[in-house]
């Protein structure tokens, strides 16, 4: 089936490009969103690896905040600060979602500000009921986000272990680094995103595991060791989909005209809470399947770049978030080594711009580990104090 006239559920990061990429080809393109741009709870933040593969995220005219340093906090408080070599942008959503939807409207797309109430198939095509008028098309993609109310039509419902709750809050400032804060018996993180006139300042923690409310009373407990208070900013909570590796093994991307991408497929990092990257990367996979006239090679291409790297992450995010290592936790040890070893450091710094994928990272650590214990042992050794509460690595 030729897909020509293509609806797309959802104008997020995911949905406009996937809209800008098939207006692009010359496909017909419906794009519902309900908001259009908003401001998505999110930190905002993505990689390099994500900035150098879609280039228009650096060149476009908008505010975006640039970083140059990382600070890590152990749960003991233990800190250590280094610069970054390659840089993170930080967008606020609002302005990440308005460059990407205009680059849908200027690719020719129908941006359409509804709200879809149902979607349903009848002879082939797609009819799809907003808040004010029906549509159809030949071809739906759905894009729309973590609380996705269509899902069951498509798969199976993902229970709460397949989720993680982040709550926030926008507060007006800004700096060059950013923040990560683990805590003693949270399957998660506080972290302080610097966007270019407030900070995003959040925490992020395993639905099972903490409820909404605990969540928010941690991060303001935290908040003044930041120099920043809540008092002074606008709250937000949203969920984050953060996939077991059973769930990711049974994943299913796309049917018989249709395509699940972004957080409405569950596509996001267990470890990190990274999302964008995936979003535009699924979208950018679908796109390419549905151009080239075999939308269900998007399935292959997509188990074969983004499931199988999520698999790795989810299979390891227990133990890094509670597991043991060198007889202290595999945080505080992180932490340390980062302060004490140019060669982990490198590989922390990797990991932050996107450069080492999960794939090749227990191979690598493996093949440094000599060196990073010799150089740990050293700075252990030869240090005046060779546990530093607060160190900034320098190489
Ligand atoms: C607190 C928090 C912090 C995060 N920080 C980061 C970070 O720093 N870096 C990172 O890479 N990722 C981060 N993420 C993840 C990131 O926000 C998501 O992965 C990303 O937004 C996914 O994009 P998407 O387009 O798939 O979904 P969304 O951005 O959720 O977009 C979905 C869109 O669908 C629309 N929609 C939904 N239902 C309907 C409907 N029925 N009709 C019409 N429109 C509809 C919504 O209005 C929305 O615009 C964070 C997530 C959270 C919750």
């Amino acid at each position: 089936m030729l897909a020509d006239r293509i609806a797309i559920v959802g104008g997020g990061p995911a949905g406009a490009y996937a809209a800008s990429s098939l207006a692009s080809a010359g496909r017909d393109v419906l794009l519902f969103d309900e908001k259009l741009a908003w401001e998505k709870p999110c930190g905002g933040g993505l990689t390099d690896k994500a900035i150098s593969r879609w280039p228009f995220l650096r060149e476009l005219p908008a505010e975006r905040n640039w970083i140059t340093n990382c600070e890590l906090i152990a749960p003991s408080g233990a800190k250590v600060r280094f610069d970054l070599d390659k840089q993170i942008a930080i967008f606020s959503r609002l302005t990440l979602n308005g460059l990407l939807l205009d680059r849908a409207l200027n690719s020719g797309a129908e941006v359409v500000r509804e709200r879809v109430v149902a979607i349903e198939r009848q002879r082939g095509e797609w009819q799809i009921q907003s808040s004010s008028s029906r549509y159809s098309a030949d071809y739906l993609i759905l894009a729309s986000g973590a609380r996705n109310p269509f899902r069951s039509i498509f798969a199976p419902n993902l229970g709460p272990k397949n989720f993680i709750v982040a709550v926030g809050y926008y507060i007006p400032g800004t700096s060059s680094t950013v923040q990560v804060k683990f805590i003693d018996g949270l399957h998660g993180y506080i972290w302080i995103f610097p966007r270019a006139d407030h900070f995003s300042a959040g925490i992020c923690g395993h639905m099972e595991g903490r409820s909404t409310a605990e969540l928010r009373q941690v991060l303001e407990e935290h908040l003044p060791e930041f120099g920043l208070s809540h008092e002074s900013g606008k709250f937000y909570a949203h969920i984050l989909p953060s996939l077991t590796p059973e769930s990711l093994r049974n994943m299913q991307l796309c049917g018989e005209g249709w395509a699940m991408i972004g957080d409405a497929a569950g596509l996001v990092d267990a470890i990190t809470g990274e999302g964008l990257y995936y979003a535009l990367r699924s979208a950018e996979l679908v796109s390419e399947a549905i151009v080239c006239g075999a939308p269900e090679s998007y399935a292959i291409a997509a188990q074969q770049e983004i499931i199988a790297e999520l698999e790795r992450a989810a299979r390891i995010a227990d133990r890094f978030y509670a597991g043991e290592w060198l007889g202290g936790s595999v945080l505080e040890r992180m932490v340390q080594l980062t302060g004490s070893s140019t060669r982990f450091r490198q590989l922390m710094r990797d990991l932050f711009s996107g450069a080492q994928e999960y794939s090749t990272l227990k191979k690598r650590v493996y093949r440094s580990l000599p060196k990073i214990a010799a150089e740990a042992l050293v700075s252990t050794l030869w240090s005046s104090d060779s546990l530093p509460r607060s160190a900034a690595a320098a190489d």
